[in-house]
Order: structure tokens, then sequence, then C-alpha cells
């Protein structure tokens, strides 16, 4: 494990006037890198081979370094390089799934945006859920053992696949037949969940700890095929449904009723609230909470994600949210270079990267 101290270290050394932000190329980096451009900043790209034309086509970044694999980042000489140019990295999904939580953990000597420690706790299924709990939000009920399916749920495995390999189930055969045909050889990995029938709300937040606020910036819902493509169909497949699967291929926005606001900043607010409980400094930037609010109007919350999600790419130039909040087009990647931005100026670097 790297030391708080090791990395505010590696700052030190830093020209403050003279950052870099960083992130790799996929996910959410045209945002990242246009925001931190919006917001004065020199930015760089690292793309893996025949990826970098996005980047050079778009015109969003001042540099781009070409690596094989992405596990060359966490090379000593690719690292030097990276803090020669006194780089801050960006973290986004396709980031830790590529270098992995416990890589970024203790092998990464690299300023992040963000806590680090937040990576582990939203990868762990367990301590997601532990976290989730704590910070009093609703959760689906998880059934222990296969023999208690008494409705709908969902099995779900670990990793951020994007829901590939998901199946549904609604009695322990039909579960275990499911499951015979999948050949696992870890049968223990998987989770089994309610499946919260309701509309989805997939918030996005951002935590200042500057401002000690929780700003919501946009929301959106995923787009899933094939499930969202069978409910296009649902008579004519009656008759031999095909099995759903939930792989996102994109995503829809959407804004809530403005009556289930304060029930959305709230759930925000309490998770940074738990997060600090449990992980101080705890959550810090942006976070995404997977949600359905049910017909009752109360949220269910089955997933945290603790750094920028793919969904706010539909808000690049800013959300109705983040309108209210800004005078300018204010996207997530851009809200990240801001609060650095803020933090340079405030001399408290050290309060938003770890
Ligand atoms: P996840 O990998 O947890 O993000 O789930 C992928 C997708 O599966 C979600 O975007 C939802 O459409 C669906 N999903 C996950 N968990 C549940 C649940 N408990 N109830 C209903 N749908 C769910």
């Amino acid at each position: 494990m790297i030391s708080i101290s090791e990395i505010h270290r590696l700052l030190d050394g830093y020209a403050r006037d003279g950052l870099t932000l960083a992130t790799m190329g996929s996910h959410t980096a045209l945002q990242i890198l246009k925001g931190a451009r919006d917001e004065g900043f020199r930015n760089l790209v690292i793309c893996k081979r025949g990826v970098e034309a996005v980047y050079q086509q778009f015109g969003v970044a001042d540099e781009v370094l070409m690596v094989d694999e992405y596990q060359q980042c966490l090379d000593e000489e690719f690292m030097q390089r990276l803090r020669d140019r006194n780089v801050i990295l960006i973290p986004h999904g396709s980031f830790v799934e590529y270098l992995s939580p416990q890589r970024i953990e203790t092998e990464l000597r690299i300023p992040l945006f963000g806590n680090r420690m937040v990576l582990e706790w939203e990868s762990d299924r367990v301590k997601e859920r532990t976290w989730l709990a704590h910070a009093g939000l609703r959760l689906p009920k998880e059934f222990k053992t296969p023999e208690n399916i008494d409705r709908l749920v969902l099995v779900k495995f670990p990793g951020a696949k994007g829901g590939r390999g998901y199946f549904i189930a609604s009695k322990p055969e039909e579960f275990e037949r499911k499951l015979e045909k999948l050949k696992l050889r870890d049968k223990e990995r998987f989770t089994i969940q309610e499946f919260v029938i309701g509309t989805r709300f997939y918030p996005h937040y951002f935590y200042s700890p500057l401002k000690d606020r929780v700003e919501l910036l946009s929301m959106d819902i995923r787009y899933e095929s094939n499930i969202d493509g069978i409910s296009r169909l649902a008579t004519i497949l009656q008759d031999n449904p095909p099995e759903p699967s939930f792989v996102v291929t994109g995503n829809i926005p959407v804004v809530a009723r403005e009556s289930l606001l304060p029930q959305i900043l709230e759930m925000g607010q309490r998770v940074v609230k738990a997060s600090q409980e449990l992980f101080s400094p705890g959550l810090i930037g942006p976070f995404c909470l997977e949600t359905i609010s049910t017909e009752d109007m109360e949220f269910i919350a089955f997933e945290i994600s603790a750094r920028i999600v793919a969904g706010t790419n539909l808000y690049i130039n800013g959300s109705p949210y983040s309108h209210l909040l800004y005078p300018e087009p204010m996207s997530t990647g851009r809200r990240i270079a801001r609060e650095i931005k803020e933090a340079v100026r405030d001399d408290a670097l050290e309060r938003v990267i770890y």
C-alpha cells in the first residue's frame, strides 16, 4: 500500500503552476481532456496503439503518450515520464478495470485525483454493501443461498464487466439449471439479488471537499442489450422469450420528477458522510449511484461507482442540473479540473489528491 504521505511528497516536487491533467484514452477521456483545457490546464492522454486517432481527430489532447499495454503505466520509467510533466491522473471506469484497484493502491506512484482507497470499497461487493447500508440507503434483498429464492432475482458476477453474464431466475430450480449451463469453476463468486421493478435513475454527483458540498451534476439511464430491446417486442416474444442480458451499450438522458430531488440529493450526501466514517478522508470528486425508484417513489440503490461514470458523456455541454449550478457548460470532467484549479489557488492540493 502506498501511503498518503508518499503521494503528497511526490506532489511537493511538482510545479503547481505547470500541472498536467492526464487520463487513459477510453471511457470519459474526451470530456476529461476538454474539461482540463477549459479550466486552463495542459492535458495528456495515454493511448493503447490504435485508439489515438479518436483523440487526435477531436483535437482535445495537448500530448498523446503511446503504450502497448495499459499495465505499462506502472513501469517506473513510464511513471517518471509522467511525474516529469507534473501529471495528476484522473481515474475513470476503464482506468480502474485495466490497472485493478489493488495495483493502483500498491504500485501507482503518481498523484491521483480523489481517494484511491475508495476503489477497493466500490469494487468489493461485500464492502460496497456495507458502505451503502451504513449510509442508510434502501438496498435490494440478497439471498445467501439459492434455496431461499422466492421472487425474481438477478444473479451477478464480480468485476465491472458492464452487466455481462448476469442471468435472472425466479425459483431455486431455475437458478440451478442456469448456473449449471454456465459451467463456472468458482461457484461461490456470485450474488443473488432481488430484481427490483421500477424506473431507473443513475444520478451523477460530485463531492467537493473544498466547499464541503455534494452537487448533483446530471443523471442518466443505461441503455442495455438485450433487455431494452426485448421490451419493444414483449408481445411478439411472449411465447418464446430469450434469456435477458444487461450489457451496457449506451446511455439515455433523464431528469427526475422535481419532488424526487430531495431524496436523490440526500442519498448522495449520506453516501459521502458514510465514506468519511468508514475510510477517511472518504469519497472525493465524482460518483454515481445506480438506483431504481419504485411506484411508492422510494429509491432502492444497488450499486455505487466512486469515480466518473460513462453516463456523464451525455453532458459534455452541461446538463439541466449543472446549468442551475454553473453559468458555464459544466461537464463532470470539467468539474474535476475546476476542483483541482481551486485547490491550487487555495494551496490545498493535498485535500483532493491521494
Ligand atoms: P450492475 O452491474 O450492478 O451495474 O447492473 C447492470 C444492470 O442490471 C443495471 O443497469 C440494471 O439494469 C440491472 N440491475 C442490476 N441490479 C438490479 C436489481 N437489483 N434490480 C433490477 N435491475 C438490476
